[in-house]
């Protein structure tokens, strides 16, 4: 229990460390935050100290008030160039046109609004579920708590890969490594102590300090939080508030360049119009005003807003599906994605590991469980199980071992998975791991790392003097490191002939897709540092870890969307190879894999052996450094690569990777931090799943950019047309303006937000960097126009011509059908290929809803007085309607009748 002898009771003693913690011994800074370094704090003191210190968060986010994003809707230069129009208005005396004008300024500010409100609050949704957690010790027990509940006086347990979230004082470490080049710029891990230090130092000397933001690199540690949130070294950095600037997406910066772009095209068409029109001794106001609103409808000033809302509502709707996108860029990366580069344990395979067969030097034997009971498939095997090599085997199991079980062994466990299975193996023979942990204190740990493949730890050797080493990793290490081997009748030399049997033995059960871990032990008179001599190989274990049932119709989903998916995995070529074959990874059993140091930085390859590499679908035994050589050659060679990861050396080549992706339960903090994407689920489909989401948040932006320029265009060209051969207007500039403003706006965000179809992922992947608006969509963009144009046009001939209307019905008629068709124009966009009937746009409610909502405003512009007045709208009779509506059609199936002469 908490042996604090009194409650702190206020911010300022919690606060009040007689000296800085370093320069205090472990004792006296413990002693001084009262608590107890066993126990930690209880969860009412935590709580209790929360209010008074506030969370453990840095003061990044500070939202905009809902006032000033309101106000800031009046700083475009579109209200700026609305407002002359209004003032120009007033001007020359027309002043139901300048209220109008004010009216159409207001509006816009509203619909700006609600849309950067939209995507302020899915912004601030997405940055609630980045949240991380803290493993510290509450009540006696370790538990999990968010980083943001962390307090001064918690007790923290950490471990290789994990972020210090908080400035802590050092109270024990097992070869702690600590990488705080976030701080300090020096990317070499910094060995940590914790005896006090003498005199006062700068940062990077307080070696018995951990910061908020460094990365623990190797080894384990427990310590006391001192400092939190904004007290924190990092939260001192002033500097960090700019990092919290908003992130300027690659899309958002395509869509400013088209948008300035046609800004351009729009002043000059707009220039071309007013000169024609005075030319033709028009009305000097109406021209001027005319010039505006074109020059208005042919910039899509709601473009990079939209796209913000497209990508974070694709990032909401993947965090449902367990994917989180830590970034709004990596949404759209996603969807360029050629290469995906995984792991396999626990990606592609369930990591559950179920021991399947243990060998020994004198006998092999089949395993497995019934229940939590691990029971031999043949009983005539029993006496291996009552050997000493057995019993060694359960030890190094255990001791070398840093997962813990449940109180009831069938629930998940905390820890590696593999190690957490060795401990239910144990416990499935009746014997209590706990036990033989209390017996055998570990006086030192070389962690597990993925570059040594193997973990040793070092024991006060139950009640003997001498002291107790356990060793386990990948067979050939172990083979590697032994000179005995454990027979029935004791310790014998391994003979280089064994060690090549061994090998092959741990080979054919790879084949079969087992995962084989050695063990060894062995017992030395004196502790050392480097404890690993005269190593006795005990046997094996191997486990089965089965592909994930999602994963060969991932693989194959990834195939038909022209994503090459490459294995490259820590472990043994032939359990890859295995795996690579029952997920349907490769397709025969030749397939060649490739060994990790054949992987080479791509500036020390041959162009042959680039090819190889290049072509090759599964790598293993591969380490951390050869990932990130793989990164780098599928990048030189043009790829768009994601790469998966779990482990703190997996952080550079996850940073490297055009995506890194983490896995969220296994990873350790330090790949989620470098990553783009977590994996809540840790599932490989989830990554497919992903890319299909960034491939259709990216087609429905296109939609939406080509549904609205079209429409623009059509408007430039309508009136362009009107003006060539001398007619009367179809359409007035504030009826251009209320399209623009109020009916166009609709339907085109209905489109950023289309459900995304399966035809994305029968595509191959864009190309690195293409253009929003490709040459291809650029002749569709002109086409749609044209047609638009020409429905529009053909309707008012037909009013002036056939029906005999005056200028004011024929000018009603053409802006009806112009607004009818762009609505119609919504199903001009799927993909050519599919149903016209049943597509992702027809699917669409919020397209069907904005189109009702559109119609609707419609009437209501005719029956308000003043709108009415505002939009020259004259009372039109019933019997118009129909050719209005079949003049509306015409565009969709010009379009129609264009697609199937081509096709
Ligand atoms: P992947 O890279 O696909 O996740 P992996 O988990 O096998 O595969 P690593 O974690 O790099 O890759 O492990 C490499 C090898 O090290 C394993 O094949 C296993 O033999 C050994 N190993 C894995 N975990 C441990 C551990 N906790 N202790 C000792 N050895 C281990």
């Amino acid at each position: 229990m908490n042996t604090a002898p009194a409650k702190i009771s206020t911010v300022k003693e919690i606060y009040a460390l007689p000296l800085a913690a370093y320069l205090m011994t472990a004792s006296d800074v413990v002693h001084s935050l009262e608590v107890s370094i066993d126990t930690g704090l209880t969860t009412e003191e935590a709580k209790s100290r929360l209010e008074q210190v506030g969370p453990n968060e840095l003061e990044l986010y500070r939202q905009k008030s809902l006032l000033q994003l309101f106000l800031e809707q009046f700083k475009s230069p579109l209200a700026w160039v609305l407002a002359l129009a209004s003032a120009l208005a007033f001007g020359f005396g027309e002043d139901l046109e300048a209220i109008a004008i004010l009216v159409v300024i207001l509006i816009n500010a509203i619909i700006g609004f609600a849309m950067e409100w939209q995507a302020m609050s899915s912004m601030e949704a997405l940055r609630q579920l980045t949240q991380t957690f803290a493993r510290v010790y509450r009540n006696g027990k370790l538990v999990e708590v968010e980083t943001a509940g962390l307090v001064p006086g918690d007790v923290v347990y950490l471990e290789a890969g994990d972020i210090p979230a908080a400035d802590m004082r050092l109270l024990e470490t097992v070869n702690l490594g600590v990488n705080e080049s976030a701080l300090t710029g020096e990317s070499v891990a910094v060995s940590k102590q914790i005896e006090p230090i003498a005199a006062t130092t700068v940062l990077g000397d307080q070696r018995n300090m951990l910061f908020r933001g460094t990365v623990v690199s190797r080894g384990n540690a427990r310590a006391v939080v001192v400092r939190t949130g904004s007290r924190t070294e990092i939260g001192k950095i002033a500097d960090l508030a700019q990092r919290a600037s908003k992130e300027v997406t690659p899309l958002e910066k395509k869509l400013s360049k088209l948008s300035q772009k046609l800004i351009w095209l729009a002043l000059a068409l707009a220039l071309m119009i007013l000169v024609i029109g005075l030319l033709q001794g028009r009305d000097i106001f109406l021209m001027i005003e005319m010039a505006i609103a074109l020059a208005i409808a042919a910039v899509p000033e709601g473009l990079p807003v939209v796209a913000t809302i497209a990508l974070a509502r694709g990032m909401l709707r993947l965090a449902r599906q367990q994917v989180i996108v830590k970034k709004l860029s990596a949404v759209e990366t996603l969807g360029e994605t050629q290469v995906i580069i995984t792991d396999k344990t626990g990606t592609l395979t369930e990591n559950q590991l179920l021991p399947d067969v243990m060998g020994f030097e004198f006998g092999t034997a089949g395993v497995h469980f019934q229940g939590e009971q691990l029971v031999l498939d043949d009983p005539a095997d029993r006496y291996l199980l009552q050997t000493y090599a057995h019993s060694q085997l359960q030890h190094v199991a255990v001791l070398c071992n840093n997962a813990s079980l449940d109180e009831h062994p069938s629930g998940p466990g905390t820890g590696d998975p593999l190690e957490i299975a060795l401990l239910k193996m144990v416990a499935g023979s009746d014997t209590a791991p706990a036990a033989i942990r209390d017996a055998y204190s570990r006086i030192r740990e070389i962690p597990f790392d993925s570059e040594r493949k193997m973990m040793g730890t070092l024991h006060k050797n139950g009640r003997r003097p001498d002291y107790l080493v356990c060793i386990k990793g990948a067979m050939e290490i172990l083979l590697r490191e032994s000179d005995y081997i454990l027979t029935v009748d004791g310790k014998i030399p391994l003979s280089e002939t064994q060690r090549r049997a061994w090998m092959d033995k741990a080979d054919t059960l790879a084949a079969k897709g087992l995962r084989v871990l050695g063990f060894g032990y062995s017992e030395i008179p004196v502790p050392k540092a480097d404890f690993f001599e005269n190593i006795v190989f005990i046997g094996f274990v191997g486990f089965l870890d089965p592909p994930r049932q999602t994963v060969k119709s991932a693989i194959d989903r990834c195939k038909a969307a022209g994503v090459q998916v490459v294995m490259a995995t820590g472990d043994h070529p032939e359990t890859a190879k295995n795996i690579g074959l029952k997920t349907g990874l490769i397709g025969f059993a030749e397939s060649p894999v490739i060994k990790g140091p054949d992987i080479k930085p791509p500036a020390e390859l041959s162009e042959r052996e680039k090819q190889r590499l290049l072509s090759a679908r599964i790598f293993a035994r591969v380490n951390p450094a050869q990932k990130l050589h793989l990164v780098d050659l599928f990048q030189q060679e043009g790829f768009i690569v994601g790469m998966t990861g779990d482990g703190v050396n997996d952080a550079p080549a996850l940073k490297k990777a055009d995506i890194g992706i983490a896995m969220g339960s296994r990873g350790t903090e330090a790949a989620k931090e470098a990553s783009d994407l977590v994996l809540k689920d840790d599932q490989f489909a989830s990554i497919t799943e992903a890319i299909r989401q960034g491939r259709g948040i990216f087609t429905n932006i296109r939609h939406f950019v080509i549904y609205l320029i079209s429409c623009n265009l059509s408007e430039l060209l309508i009136v362009a047309g009107a003006y060539l051969s001398n007619l009367a207007l179809p359409l007035f500039p504030l009826q251009i303006l209320f399209m623009n403003m109020v009916t166009d706006v609709f339907p085109a965000l209905a489109l950023g937000m289309n459900r995304v179809d399966d035809g994305v992922m029968e595509r191959p992947p864009r190309g690195k960097g293409e253009p929003i608006i490709t040459p291809h969509a650029w002749r569709a963009i002109i086409e749609y126009a044209l047609a638009l144009t020409v429905a529009t046009i053909g309707a008012f001939l037909w009013a002036i011509y056939y029906l005999q209307l005056g200028d004011a019905p024929a000018n009603n008629f053409a802006f009806y059908t112009i607004i009818i068709a762009q609505l119609w124009h919504v199903f001009n966009l799927p993909d050519p290929h599919q149903s016209f009937w049943r597509n992702a746009i027809t699917r669409n409610p919020y397209v069907w809803m904005a189109l009702a909502g559109s119609i609707l405003i419609m009437l209501l512009a005719y029956w308000i007085a003043p709108l009415q007045a505002a939009l020259h709208l004259v009372p039109f009779r019933m019997e118009w309607l129909g050719w209005v509506l079949l003049f509306s059609i015409t565009p969709v199936m010009m379009v129609r009748i264009a697609r199937l002469l081509r096709l």
